[in-house]
């Protein structure tokens, strides 16, 4: 675990993050759970991070889940009442997060990894991640939307209907704009 957070906390906007979550008093449980479906997760009903064993204790993980954590934060309400509705909308915004974040360096792309998926659909997603990555200009709402929409069709894990109120990447906009990191 705290090698984990150690090299979350060398990556910039991670960093950023961990902080505005600190600076603002959030707490959050720990917890391990041999029967987790996932081998990470985060969970806005109980502010809980979950992980199915030590192995699922990584900073890729990590990365993800605390992004989950700031929504929790950053949204009004927080996200447990997207559960449903809305459930794909903050994961997607957490995938992009994620792809934004590691294109220029590890790999790409999370949100779009799957094989079954049209070549021509995964090479436009990473044109686009690659295009943010570079000017966060890039990331309208109107594309944003537009790759929510594909997201929600190519991914039954994670579809659900997609919530109004979070049609736009606010927390993600957040980050942008008030972090030193884009
Ligand atoms: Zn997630």
């Amino acid at each position: 675990m705290e090698q984990a957070l150690k090299e979350l906390t060398g990556v910039c906007s991670d960093e950023y993050i961990y902080n505005e979550l600190v600076a603002n008093n959030q707490k959050f449980n720990f917890e391990m759970d041999s029967s987790l479906p996932y081998s990470a997760g985060y969970y806005p009903s109980t502010k809980t991070f979950k992980f199915r064993d030590n192995d699922a204790i990584t900073s890729v993980k990590l990365k993800e889940e605390f992004f989950h954590a700031y929504q929790d934060y950053f949204y009004d309400g927080g996200t447990a009442q997207y559960a449903d509705s809305g459930r794909v909308n903050i994961e997607f915004e957490a995938k992009l997060y994620q792809d934004i974040n590691t294109v220029l360096e590890i790999s790409c792309c999370t949100a779009f990894y799957d094989l079954n998926i049209p070549k021509k659909v995964r090479d436009d997603y990473f044109s686009w991640v690659m295009s943010i990555a570079k000017n966060a200009n890039e990331l309208t709402s109107q594309t944003y939307l537009s790759w929510l929409k594909r997201f929600n069709q190519y991914h039954s894990e994670y579809s659900s209907p997609i919530h109004s109120e979070l049609s736009a990447p606010e927390a993600l906009y957040s980050i942008i704009d008030s972090s030193p990191c884009f």
